[in-house]
């Protein structure tokens, strides 16, 4: 790429995803020439180094449950760059922007939310009615040259981080930092049951809950998975495939509703075991199947924190469990930029490490996004786009990411 900082080409080579191509990931997503956008109030034109692959953008290309179109920018553009997270330098700083300059090395936070909503000055940005995932519900993602964001998003680049290590932990490491930090006010001593240990949340949350002195055990579907679990500070791991049964699958009849109780009790037996009780938090993102073990679960006065519901949002579950033994059920969502703030502090000093499974060059963000859909990934995958090979843009020493090497 030929340009200076400061100055935009005109067009840029960009991954789009279009209403009339939805589907699976790797055809949905297809590389265009987009118009470069010029920096608006406090926005920065940031040129992409690494862009970080989420699952956000498997639910854009798929179109379900809903589509994007309607969000955002997006009816002003009609064209969908997905992305939402990437490491890369500032080339172009809009009017107002004062904090950052023109070859500042960045990461970018997706949380997006208009100056104007008082929420933002007060309550919290996550609370606002402008409130946007960036590279989902907006337009002009990571997965291009040039992304277009606002000036509060940007974080510094850990200088021990390559571009790709860089760009691959924000969304879901932050979301995990709010659900447990925040949300739950996770304590030293604490017990935690984390499903998807080995995803991408699941990788943050264990760290988290070691950084905090906290004991957790994390669910996954291989051995290669909890051997990752053990290796990022959990006591111990579960097979979820031991324990096929206890899945909510909805339509059951009364005596399969029975045969699920029974082996949702054995593993609420092994947690326990494990943890040498039942556990204070339980880390939820899987949704329907796994929400009616998450509340049986969860200790007496206890918490489920939820944040997604990848195998079904429509969650039932014996409501006798909450209410005698008064749990609680709490929603989150992403993070504010305070707390974005405070969690890139800890990845600045070492205590949390980006897990990154693969880096596939600009080519491959289709892929990288069937690969997620398939479940076939440990951690992150990261997507090279401005730095020409892995192992670039780290100036400073340090341990840098956890590769987990085994899996597809
Ligand atoms: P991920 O990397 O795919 O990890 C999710 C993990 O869930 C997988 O590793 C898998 O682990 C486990 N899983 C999948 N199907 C399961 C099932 N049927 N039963 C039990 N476990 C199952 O995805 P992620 O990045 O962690 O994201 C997870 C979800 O959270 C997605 O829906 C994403 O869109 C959402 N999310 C929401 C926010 C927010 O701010 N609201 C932020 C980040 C992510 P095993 O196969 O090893 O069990």
């Amino acid at each position: 790429m030929e340009t200076e900082p400061g100055e935009l080409p005109k067009t840029m080579a960009a991954w789009v995803i279009r209403e009339e191509r939805q589907g699976e990931p790797r055809d949905a997503f297809q590389v265009e020439e987009i118009e470069v956008p010029e920096p608006g109030a406090f926005e920065v034109i940031v040129r992409v180094m690494a862009a970080g692959v989420n699952y956000n953008n498997v639910w854009a290309a798929l179109g379900e449950p809903i589509g994007v179109w309607r969000y955002g920018d997006h009816p002003e553009f009609g064209h969908h760059i997905g992305g939402s997270d990437a490491s890369g330098v500032v080339w172009k700083v809009g009017p107002g922007v004062t904090r950052w300059k023109v070859g500042d090395e960045v990461v970018i936070h997706c949380n997006q939310t208009s100056y104007e909503d008082p929420e933002v000055h007060g309550l919290d940005p996550m609370a606002a009615p402008s409130q946007r995932i960036w590279g989902y519900e907006t337009t002009w993602g990571s997965f291009a040259q040039f992304t277009k964001v606002q000036a509060q998003q940007l974080l510094p680049k850990p200088k021990a981080l390559t571009w790709e290590e860089a760009a691959s932990y924000g969304l879901v490491y932050f979301t995990a930092y709010r659900m447990l930090m925040t949300r739950c006010n996770l304590q030293a001593g604490q017990r935690v049951l984390v499903w998807g240990g080995a995803g991408g949340l699941g990788v943050f949350g264990i760290q988290l809950c070691k950084a905090a002195g906290a004991e957790c055990v994390g669910v996954v579907s291989s051995e290669e998975k909890g051997e990752l679990v053990k290796q990022l500070g959990a006591v111990d791991y579960i097979n979820r495939d031991e324990f096929k049964g206890m899945m909510r699958r909805g339509g059951e009849s009364a005596d399969e509703e029975k045969e699920r109780f029974k082996v949702m009790r054995a593993f609420d037996k092994r947690v326990k075991e494990l943890l040498g009780d039942k556990p204070d938090i339980v880390f939820e993102h899987v949704g329907a199947a796994t929400f009616p073990t998450s509340v049986f679960t969860v200790k007496p006065f206890g918490k489920v924190v939820i944040c997604a519901g990848t195998t079904g949002y429509t969650l039932d579950f014996d409501v006798r469990y909450l209410w005698m033994k008064q749990k609680e059920i709490i929603g989150s969502h992403f993070a504010n930029a305070y707390e974005c703030t405070k969690a890139n502090e800890l990845i600045e000093s070492n205590v949390i490490r980006p897990v990154l499974w693969r880096t596939l060059g600009f080519d491959g963000v289709g892929e990288a996004h069937q690969l997620m859909r398939d479940n076939q990934h440990l951690g992150k995958i990261s997507i090279l786009v401005g730095a020409e090979e892995t192992g670039q843009g780290k100036t400073a020493e340090g341990p840098g990411a956890i590769y987990a090497e085994v899996g597809a």
